[in-house]
């Protein structure tokens, strides 16, 4: 409100402007007076040049950005920015000059000291006789926003306790791997483990030193598995491991091996106690496009099912609509 009075109250009778001023020129000649508004505005301005070169800024700019006026007067992006950063606002630019208008988006920018900032972009064209003449931009730092954003998604997609994705968020990436292999025709594995008598666990070491166990196995995961292979917390002491790009026998061998690998880990709390604990694991894989994400999953717990009541530490494989393959 105080920028519109000012301008046109005061400024376009001291210059005699009119439809074809040249706003170049009303920028040179008011320079003070800008200034004045433009530093009383707590967020970065700043107005660049039909050839995409900045002619001023404000005070806020120059303390978010670690740079001097004198410093980026009659510069463009590349001598400023970083390379990567330099060809989103260089493109940008040209992108508004050609639509004209308002433009409004979001990218990185690295200050000069070397601080990292999400921002997003307000620029709005203005023009003289000829044409797009240069823009006015404003910059909002959106940082605090997208940090606090990426922790709550974060919070919202990892279980706590072993920093493994969730039930939400693990069958959430389960019914993308499943849309996937269906559409691409390939096959992929889905494995149901669970910790054995685990409640013995919890009552005979006590509540923390489960909870250790359970770290224990999901780190074990972390290491055993391919970083395209994703381990979910299903729930308690249950875990999901889904293997795209895999058929029964290599998920078979894959989930074997971290079996294998717990079961001869001797668990050490941080009491000094240790323990002996094994898993039990129903495998089962996809194969026909006809097999439904819910017949998958029931097909992986009747095969732990089998696994549990043929004595515990053991994989069990099951096809879809077929008795358990095989138990080990
Ligand atoms: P089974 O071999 O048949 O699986 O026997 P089990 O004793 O492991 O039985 P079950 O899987 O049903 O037991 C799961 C136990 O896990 C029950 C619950 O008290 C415990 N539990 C669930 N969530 C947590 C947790 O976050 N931390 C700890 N320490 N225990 C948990
Ligand atoms: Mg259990």
């Amino acid at each position: 409100h105080i920028c519109r009075l000012l301008i046109s109250e005061g400024l376009a009778r001291r210059t005699n402007m009119n439809n074809d001023n040249n706003i170049l020129e009303f920028i040179k000649y008011n320079r003070d007076i800008l200034d004045l508004i433009m530093d009383l505005a707590p967020i970065p301005l700043f107005i660049k040049d039909r050839a995409g070169r900045y002619i001023d800024c404000n005070k806020a700019f120059t303390e978010v950005l670690s740079i001097t006026r004198e410093g980026i007067i009659g510069k463009s992006v590349y001598e400023l920015w970083k390379k990567d950063e330099a060809d989103v606002f260089s493109a940008q630019d040209e992108a508004l000059f050609q639509q004209g208008g308002l433009q409004v988006y979001e990218t990185n920018v690295t200050s000069l000291d070397g601080a990292h900032h999400i921002v997003q972009f307000h620029k709005q064209v203005f023009t003289d006789s000829s044409g797009a003449a240069g823009f006015l931009g404003a910059i909002f730092d959106i940082t605090e926003k997208k940090d606090l954003e990426y922790a709550l998604a974060q919070q919202a997609a990892v279980d706590e306790l072993t920093d493994l994705s969730n039930r939400r968020d693990g069958m959430a990436k389960l019914e993308i791997l499943h849309k996937d292999s269906k559409k691409k025709n390939r096959p992929y594995c889905i494995a149901m483990i669970d910790i054995d008598h685990f409640k013995l666990i919890n009552d005979q070491y006590g509540h923390n030193n489960g909870d250790i166990a359970l770290k224990a196995f999901s780190d074990l995961t972390k290491k055993l598995l391919r970083s395209s292979d994703i381990c979910f917390r299903y729930g308690g002491d249950e875990f999901v491991i889904l293997l795209p790009e895999t058929g029964l026998d290599d998920g078979f061998t894959v989930v074997e091996r971290l079996r294998q690998a717990f079961d001869c880990n001797q668990l050490t709390f941080p009491d000094g106690r240790s323990v002996h604990s094994t898993v039990s694991i129903g495998l089962t894989q996809y194969t026909a496009d006809s097999i439904s994400l819910e017949q998958l999953l029931r097909a992986s717990d009747k095969a732990l099912y089998d696994a549990k009541n043929t004595g515990r530490n053991k994989t069990a494989c099951i096809q879809h609509n077929q008795k358990t393959k095989n138990i080990i």
